[in-house]
This record gives structure tokens, sequence and C-alpha cells, in this order.
């Protein structure tokens, strides 16, 4: 069978390997496994999310409520904007496909970092649009102008804090460069990691806020699979002003968000203390990442998130470090496919993070 083959150069995106694949191929017990591949929030969700899920599985044989009135109201107000300016999706992941949809034309150019996100240029690649990116590795506002007015792109990523290198734009610089930018090039503010960005240096965060009310043609986006542990539950939000939304809303399937997602998303807004505890840890726990790779003489960049990427030496190739890891049940990302001889990893609990050091102290 022949398929639009405009489809013809994407690359299927590759997540994180599962749990279950690990015990499947190795026979490795689940509690014997290890996963920091995906940046999920090692301590899972507020207790109270768990609570509110249960008290409403009864509820699951009506259609959601597709005006995600609860869900939009407490955003709103989280954030100080207007729940007009809000759109959500099945992950923030379902939010870039509505706007790359609602705004590129085939042949249309999109600029993004060299690495970066996987899904910016899958979901180009869908609408015939083509790639362009910078040279260097993290985000260089200057480039990013140098290319914007060669190339005069449709739309332009900026993912800050970054994945999978965990560096962050400053915020000052990246307002000043959207700010020359016009109207008619959208510009979209991955912060699925800006709780972190946040909490470790205020001038590496943008409120969404403040985006909005100074330009009239950027989408914030956000999520709560990173910092407030919901992963599985597929909950993602963009913020723009109202015609932005209006567009991204004629590409959006009803009933995207599930009852439950939507009750678990609305709770977790209500328990901020719990994701500010856990982003604490995280940062606390970090620094041990940091001692250890500067024991072992290896790079690392520095990281406003949950995760730190580590530039292994030549002869330690990333992807036979990951092999040797998964076989023992621990489980990161290679970052191979992202042209790097590096390995990702999610900063753990304490214990998931001893076993990290314990596994790879003969292997690096
Ligand atoms: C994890 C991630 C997302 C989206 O995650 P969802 O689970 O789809 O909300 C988006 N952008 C970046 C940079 C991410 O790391």
């Amino acid at each position: 069978m022949t398929f639009n083959t405009t489809l013809d150069s994407i690359k299927t995106y590759e997540a994180g390997k599962p749990i279950e694949l690990v015990v499947r191929e190795y026979g490795i017990a689940p509690d014997q496994i290890v996963k920091l591949a995906s940046n999920e929030n090692p301590f899972g969700c507020s207790p109270k999310v768990k609570e509110a899920v249960r008290s409403i599985i009864d509820n699951m044989a009506l259609y959601p409520d597709d005006s995600m009135l609860k869900l939009k109201t407490a955003l709103a107000a989280k954030y100080g904007i207007d729940p007009k300016e809000l759109v959500i999706g099945a992950g923030s992941d379902q939010v870039i496909e509505f706007a790359v949809h609602a705004k590129a034309h085939p042949g249309a150019k999109v600029l993004m970092n060299s690495v970066t996100f996987a899904m910016y240029e899958i979901y180009a690649k869908q609408v015939g649009a083509q790639i362009v990116r910078t040279a260097s590795r993290v985000h260089d506002m200057d480039e990013f102008y140098a290319l914007y007015t060669e190339h005069k792109p449709q739309i332009i990523f900026l993912c800050t804090p970054n994945n999978p290198t965990g560096d962050a734009i400053d915020a000052d610089a990246m307002l000043s460069f959207i700010g020359k930018i016009d109207s008619d090039t959208l510009v979209i503010v991955d912060g699925a990691y800006m709780e972190y960005a946040r909490f470790k240096n205020p001038a590496k965060a943008v409120e969404p806020r403040d985006l909005i009310a100074r330009f009239d043609n950027v989408l914030f986006l956000g999520t709560f699979s990173k910092a407030y542990g919901l992963g599985g539950m597929r909950v993602g939000y963009g913020i723009s002003r109202a015609p932005i939304i209006e567009a991204l809303y004629k590409v959006r399937p009803p009933f995207n968000i599930t009852t439950l997602s939507l009750e678990a998303a609305s709770v977790a807004l209500e328990d901020e203390a719990f994701v500010t505890e856990c982003i604490a840890d995280n940062f606390r726990e970090m620094k041990r990442y940091e001692a250890f790779a500067a024991h072992k003489g290896i790079d690392i960049i520095e990281s406003y998130t949950n995760f730190v990427t580590l530039s292994l030496p030549e002869e330690k190739n990333s992807s036979k470090i990951a092999q040797e890891l998964l076989k023992k049940g621990m489980i990161v990302r290679d970052l191979s496919s992202y042209g790097l001889n590096a390995i990702r990893v999610t900063v753990g609990t304490a214990a998931q993070n001893d076993r990290f050091f314990e596994l790879t102290n003969s292997l690096l």
C-alpha cells in the first residue's frame, strides 16, 4: 500500500522504554527495575489527586465536560489569565500538534534548536513543512534571529528549559528576541519544565501572563506530565491570545481529555505544596549527579529541569552504556539518535539515584 508521501521522511518517535518491556526482555522483576528515562516525577502525584480520581471512578459512562470548565478555571486562576486564553491537550504534545496543523502550510519553514524535543520535527513534517535548525547545541537568541531573518519561518520553537539538554534561555534575552519577530510568525515557548526553572533561577523563567500581555504571536505550553507527576493521565495546555486559541480549537477533536484526567489535573493544582517539595528534592539530588560527573570527569550541562545530560568521552559509547544498564534493570535515555554521545538521566528518588551511581561506577 502507498501512503501520503509527505510522511516518507518521518522517523517514528522513540519513547522511553517502559518497565513492562524490560520485564519481558530481560526477565527482571518489576520491583527491581528503575526507570529514569522519561523525566517523570519519581514521587508521583499528590495523594489528594488519587483520592479525587477514586471518588469519581463511577462516572465513566458519560462523556467528559468538553468545556473543561473546572480545569480551565483553576489554570486561569493560577496564571492570572482568562479561560478563553487556554486550550487543553492530551499532553502538551497534542497542543503542539494543534498549533502546527493550524499554522503551517506545506513548504513553510519551522525553526528550532539543533538539539531539542523530537516531536516538533515530526508534527512539522506531517504538514509538509521544512525544518530549519540552529548550529548551537544550547539556544542562542542571536543565532535564532539570524536564521529568522534569513528564512522567515512560520513557526519558531523555543524549548526552555530544553529537552534533552537541560539548559534554559535567559528570560530577558528571550523577550527581546520575541519583540523583534513579526506578528504573523507563531513563537511557541515550550515550558514543559518551567516549574523547575522558576524554582532554580527566576531569571531563567517566563510567566505566560507576561508573554501574552506583550505579544500577540506567542503560544506558551505547559504540562502535568513532569513536575505534577501525571504523565499517565495525558494532560497539557496552551496559553495564548484568544484568536490563536480559536484557531487551535478548529483542529481539536471533541472530548480529547478524559473525565479522570480532567479531575486529576484540576485537583493537582490544589496541592502546589506537594509539587514544590518534589522540585526542592530534585535539585538537592541533582547536586549528587553534578558531584558524580565531576568525580568521573564527565561533562554535564547545567540543568534547570528534572534530568541531567551526561556527555560521555569518545571511548564510552552512549548506546552501549544504556544497553548495559538496561540489562541490569536501569532504564536511561541514550541520546545517540540526537547526534550526541550522551545519556539523559531523570533525577530519581535518593534510592533510585543510589542505584544509578552504584551501577555506573564501573561503567563510566
Ligand atoms: C515531556 C515534554 C513535553 C510533553 O509532554 P506531554 O506528556 O505530552 O505533556 C513537551 N515538551 C517537552 C520539551 C517535553 O519534555
